[in-house]
């Protein structure tokens, strides 16, 4: 069954597709991954992006990032409606993810929260690195979690308060 039957993107598709950096650029620094496959009429993520990261061919047409522009700075998070844009960042010693976080109560920096995959699935846990309110700018707020296995970056889309 395709990604658009089950609302779950398979991350073997993403990597095919160029959606997924390498574990090379990961270890470089923080880079934003955007897993928004769908044709749809909505591009603020491009306008955010000062550094010319973000390429989409037309209103309809699907994001693409640059990794070796992209540093990073989360202003794509911040305006994208569809929840769809993650950082990764593999550079400090405790690998971590953003992820945009609609729920309240936040986590608090320091606790400890539950990592759930694309299809919701509990990978473990984590330790909240930094939260990042929803303001006027930011549509939705930001939490940084952080983890032992490297390899949860490319996993870990969303968190589980409690
Ligand atoms: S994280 Fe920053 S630099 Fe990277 S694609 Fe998003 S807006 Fe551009
Ligand atoms: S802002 Fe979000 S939902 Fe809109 S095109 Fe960009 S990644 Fe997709």
């Amino acid at each position: 069954m395709s990604h658009f039957e089950t609302g779950i993107i398979d991350p073997l598709y993403l990597r095919e597709n160029g959606f997924l950096p390498s574990e090379e650029r990961q270890r470089k620094g923080p880079v934003a991954v955007i897993e928004c496959i769908q044709e749809i009429p909505c591009n603020p993520c491009v306008g955010a992006c000062q550094f010319d990261a973000i390429h989409m061919e037309g209103i309809n047409g699907i994001p693409h990032v640059d990794f070796a522009k992209c540093t990073g700075c989360m202003s794509c998070l911040k305006v994208c409606p569809g929840l769809a844009i993650f950082i990764q960042d593999r550079s400090r010693a405790t690998p971590s993810v953003i992820v945009p976080y609609e729920y309240l109560p936040l986590p608090t920096k320091g606790g400890t929260v539950t990592l759930l995959g694309r299809d919701g699935a509990v990978l473990g846990t984590g330790t909240v690195r930094f939260v990042l309110a929803a303001d006027k700018v930011s549509k939705s707020s930001l939490v940084s979690v952080e983890f032992d296995d490297p390899a949860l970056c490319e996993q870990v889309r969303n968190i589980r308060v409690g």
